[in-house]
Order: C-alpha cells, then sequence, then structure tokens
C-alpha cells in the first residue's frame, strides 16, 4: 500500500487497523518521511528542498532561424511581414474563436475591447478587485469607474453573488478576470449581463487554454483579451490579443488598433473613419509566439495533472485550504496555484512568517495581491481634472463609501501562492511541496 495516496480517512482507518505505523500525527502522511526529521530550515535545519525549480521563459534553438530571418528580411512592423497576421489565425483556431487581433500588451488589448465595446467616460465597469493592476488601469484611462464586486474566497474568482447590488443606470460592462488561470462562474456572470444588457470583456490575461464547460475562456464574453507578457504561459516579452466572433466589433478593433485606418467593414470616409490607437504587434513576438505555442497544451496538461495532486496530498493538513473550481470549469490554466492559509491552526503563525518558513524548506512562495483599490491610484483617478469635471461631488463621495470589499480584504491576508513553473515539475517535486508545508505544521509550536 502506497502511503502516498492515502486520504485523510484511508489513512486513519488504515493506522487504526494497523497497516500503517502512523508516525505524522494522524494529519496527513509525508511522501518522504526521512525529510520530516530533524529541524525547520528558518531554525537552521536542513531543508526538505534543494533542488533548483524551472526558470521562465523556456525555449530551443528552434526559435533561433524564425528570428534570424525576420531580422534579415527587415520586415520588423506587421504592415510589411506576414508573421502576425498568421499567429492571428493560428491562436483563433487555438482558442476556437472566429477571429483574433495581436497587440503590443495585455494592457492594450483590454483598452481596445473596451473602447470598441463603447466603454465611455462616465460609464461604471463591474470589476473583481482580485487582480493585476492593469485590469483596474485600463478602466480608469477610459475615465470611467471600476466598479468592484466582492470576491469569492473559495475560488479567489469576482462573486457572481455580489455583481446585481452594483449595477447602476450608469453601468456598460462586466469586465471578470479569470484570475490566477481559474475560469470565473461564466454562466452566472453571462446570465447577468443579459438580463441588465451589459456587454462582457473577459480578462483572459492570465487564462491561456482554461475552459468553461469544453469552451475556451476568452470566447464567452463579447470579447476576451490575453497577455503574452515574459512571465505569461505564452510568452514574447511583451504582447497580447483580443479574440472574437462577432465580425464587425473585430473589424473594429483591427481599425482601432491601427491609427484607425479602415478594416473590413470600417470603410474609408475620407483617409481615417474612426479615431485609433497604435497597440500592434511586432513581427518579432509573433515569431516568438509561433515558436512558444508548440509548449503550451503540453504544458497546460503537466500543470493541471500536477494541481490536482499536489491539491490531493495538502487538502487535509489543517489551516489550509486548497482553492475551488466552480462545477462548469472543465480546464484551468494555473498561472498560479493558491491556497489559503488559517493561522488558527499554526499556532497563530502570521502568514509572513509561514511564507518565511516554506521559502527556507526551498518552495518559494508568495501572499499574492494585496487590496489594491486601497491604495493611491484610484484617489489620484479620482482627484485628476478630467474626473473631476466628468463626476458630481456627490457621485464619487458614493463611491468612495461603497469602496469597501471584505471578503478580498480577508482573502488578501490568507493566500498562499506558488507560480506556475513550480507545476511544471514532476510528482515528487509535488511531493516536496506537500512535505515541506506538513513539516511546518508538525514544528508550529516551535515558530510562535
Ligand atoms: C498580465 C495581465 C494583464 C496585462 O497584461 P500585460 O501584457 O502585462 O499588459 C492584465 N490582466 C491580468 C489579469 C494580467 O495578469
Amino acid at each position: 500500500m502506497n502511503k502516498n495516496h492515502l486520504t485523510r480517512r484511508e489513512f486513519l482507518a488504515a493506522a487504526s487497523t494497523g497497516t500503517i505505523v502512523a508516525a505524522s500525527g494522524g494529519i496527513a502522511a509525508y511522501a518522504n518521511p526521512g525529510k520530516k526529521a530533524g529541524k525547520l530550515a528558518i531554525l537552521g535545519g536542513k531543508p526538505v528542498r534543494t533542488k533548483r525549480w524551472p526558470s521562465w521563459p523556456i525555449w530551443d534553438k528552434s526559435a533561433e532561424k524564425p528570428i534570424i530571418s525576420v531580422l534579415r528580411s527587415g520586415k520588423w512592423f506587421r504592415g510589411s511581414g506576414t508573421k502576425v497576421s498568421e499567429f492571428e489565425k493560428k491562436y483563433a483556431e487555438l482558442m476556437g474563436a472566429k477571429r483574433c487581433l495581436a497587440t503590443a500588451s495585455g494592457t492594450t488589448a483590454l483598452m481596445v475591447a473596451l473602447h470598441v465595446l463603447g466603454v465611455d467616460a462616465g460609464d461604471e465597469v463591474i470589476v473583481s478587485p482580485y487582480t493585476f493592476i492593469a485590469t483596474y488601469n485600463v478602466v480608469l484611462l477610459a475615465k470611467a469607474l471600476p466598479v468592484f464586486a466582492d470576491t469569492d474566497p473559495e475560488t479567489f474568482q469576482i462573486n457572481p453573488d455580489k455583481i446585481e447590488e452594483r449595477i447602476t443606470k450608469n453601468t456598460r460592462a462586466i469586465l471578470p478576470v479569470h484570475i490566477l488561470g481559474l475560469p470565473a462562474n461564466m454562466d452566472r456572470i453571462n446570465a447577468i449581463a443579459k438580463k441588465h444588457n451589459l456587454v462582457v470583456i473577459e480578462d483572459a490575461c492570465q487564462a491561456w487554454l482554461a475552459e468553461w464547460r469544453g469552451k475556451k475562456i476568452g470566447t464567452l464574453g463579447d470579447l476576451g483579451c490575453f497577455s503574452f507578457q515574459n512571465s505569461k504561459h505564452l510568452p514574447a516579452g511583451e504582447g497580447g490579443a483580443v479574440v472574437g466572433n462577432d465580425e464587425e466589433i473585430m473589424d473594429r478593433c483591427q481599425s482601432f488598433h491601427n491609427c484607425g485606418r479602415p478594416y473590413g467593414s470600417v470603410k474609408k470616409t475620407s483617409g481615417y473613419p474612426i479615431r485609433g490607437s497604435n497597440s500592434r504587434m511586432q513581427e518579432f513576438q509573433a515569431v516568438i509566439l509561433m515558436s512558444q505555442m508548440k509548449r503550451l497544451e503540453k504544458d497546460t496538461a503537466r500543470r493541471n495533472e500536477n494541481a490536482h495532486y499536489l491539491t490531493s496530498r495538502i487538502k487535509d493538513i489543517p489551516g489550509i485550504l486548497p482553492h475551488k473550481l466552480y462545477e462548469g470549469v472543465t480546464r484551468a490554466a494555473y498561472h498560479l496555484y493558491p491556497f489559503r492559509y488559517k493561522k488558527e491552526h499554526f499556532n497563530n503563525i502570521p502568514r509572513s512568517k509561514f511564507l518565511s518558513a516554506l521559502s527556507a524548506e526551498g518552495i518559494p512562495c508568495s501572499g499574492g495581491y494585496g487590496p489594491q483599490y486601497k491604495d493611491g491610484l484610484i484617489e489620484e483617478a479620482l482627484n485628476s481634472v478630467g474626473y473631476k469635471r466628468l463626476y458630481s461631488r456627490e457621485r464619487l463621495k458614493r463611491y468612495r463609501r461603497e469602496n469597501h470589499y471584505p471578503d478580498n480584504d480577508q482573502l488578501c491576508k490568507e493566500a498562499v501562492w506558488f507560480s506556475q513553473t513550480l507545476l511544471l515539475g514532476t510528482k515528487r517535486d509535488m511531493d516536496d511541496i506537500a512535505d515541506a508545508i506538513l513539516k511546518i505544521y508538525e514544528n508550529r509550536d516551535k515558530l510562535a
């Protein structure tokens, strides 16, 4: 019988019938019991792990030829080359979307989507507070108000039960974020959007190849936005994409991202028919992306397999609450692996100390996002000349008054993250993570 694969109940049952010598106090078993012996590394003991974790990005020699060939062609911008268009076709196909627009970054992808779907000055956009700061920024740059709906602490996603109460006559869009690469509840979000006649822009900047009921994340709303920044699963230094199924909307995205030049149904009147930006992707980015695309499926499968195994290993440790996935999730992307740390079960050791102890055992980890709506950027925007001109004093007063998210505040205090690169290893690597957490749990009294 392999101890690694026992659930808590099986373990206790086996231990009580004497088939296992219960050495760990009946909580959860070590995969490598030898490693449990001794002091915590933070107190001078031997770490559970000294082996390095994978670094990122990962590439091979086959990526070099196409880059050099673009360099030597002198066709470095999409207007003179073909690589960006080629990538757009491939990415649309991968997503199961009709169209894809490649952009300079995930931030510019979101800016294009918000503009084309009509998010304008004075509008309100419902956003998850638990996200990378770019999601806040794009709403503020549109001179709209980011109206947050509190977080579901079990899934780390926007809580669908908290969205409707935030809708007003000024609400224009819902901007759900599939944060950490775990899908938000798209059935509920789309139903609310339909009922209130709102557009849905998915921030899928961490969710490549994630799925909701078998459909790719990013294709469930009106438009979906992706990032290809260096740390992302499909990296090209910088880069992004908008995907969608509506030809006319996608034509407008193409036109807007290219200085407002005519494109498809955006017809020439005289010169430039609409306003625009320059959010174009370079040819170099596109060839890197096409070579990185070759590993995405395999990496995603590996991350999922390891994440599920890690969950099975840590879920019975008291005070460790692994994230949950909604019932509609058929696949996650796992840009990060999150769980909640409940210090009550760890002799009240603060999370910061738990993180230091875990890092010392050779397991890199972080506490993730803080409550960023309390940072200066919201006030900086609200106090700007433009916002004061656009919004009444009364409206900004109400906005400030309602800007409280207790569930998210709590989550920001309890979250622990592992980066996606940890999930690229083997099952034994996951065992190291679980063993290190267990070691800290069992030595919790020595950390006080
Ligand atoms: C990375 C990211 C973005 C922005 O993408 P960039 O390519 O860095 O501009 C937006 N939203 C989320 C959730 C992200 O993780």
